[in-house]
């Protein structure tokens, strides 16, 4: 299913040009456009989601797919903690507009490349 005027089901479809970093039956990812580290990509489903607030228990599989597709392509881009757990990378989800949701199309972001500090702003 997807929204007519969804930026992220364009890009699924090929409508906006996007910089594609992986993509199979479920899942697409691409680099953002406007990123904060040296390394940020997005990571959706195909499927039009509103976000986390609007998950149903059929889509569970589904974002532990994404899990599991950020941490592959984290691994490809380098950014895997080493033994002694330097390096590294951060996932997000952001849900709502006060934890800074601007495109209503679930994604999960992977942010590397630089030292990230804690708590987030
Ligand atoms: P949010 O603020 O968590 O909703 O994240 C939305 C992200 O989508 C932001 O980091 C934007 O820079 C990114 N973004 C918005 N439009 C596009 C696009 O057309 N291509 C790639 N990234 C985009």
């Amino acid at each position: 299913m997807e929204h007519e005027s969804c930026i992220f089901c364009k890009i699924v479809k090929g409508e906006i040009p996007s910089k594609k970093v992986y993509e199979d039956e479920s899942v697409y990812a691409f680099h953002d456009i406007n990123p904060v580290a040296p390394v940020h990509i997005l990571i959706i489903p195909k499927k039009h989601i509103f976000g986390i607030q609007e998950l149903e228990e059929r889509d569970e599989c589904l974002v532990g797919h994404m899990f599991y597709v950020a941490k592959k392509i984290a691994q490809e881009q380098g950014l895997a903690p080493d033994e002694s757990l330097n390096g590294g990378y951060r996932l997000v989800f952001n849900v709502g507009k006060d934890a800074g949701q601007s495109v209503f199309h679930l994604h999960l972001h992977l942010i590397g490349g630089r030292a990230m500090g804690w708590p987030p702003g």
